[in-house]
């Protein structure tokens, strides 16, 4: 699986959102808690276009259950 530098990952931000809350990681994807909007990751590059970002809940049951408890930081 694609690891996005976090120091890449902590300059991007939600296109959506105007408060540009930071990004999380999870799988190919990187999530967006305030909008619930997954952006895909494509050859190690973030897709970050509201058009191209899918709904966090397609993503559920998907990849791993697992999501809370990570020690991010
Ligand atoms: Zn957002």
């Amino acid at each position: 699986m694609t690891l996005i530098d976090p120091e890449l990952l902590a300059i991007l931000a939600c296109p959506a959102c105007a408060e540009r809350p930071p990004l999380e990681q999870r799988g190919e994807f990187l999530i967006c808690r305030a909008c619930q909007r997954a952006y895909p990751i494509r050859d190690e590059i973030p897709v970050l276009l509201v058009e191209e970002a899918l709904p966090l809940d397609a993503l559920q049951g998907n990849s791993e259950p697992n999501e809370t408890g990570k020690s991010q930081r």
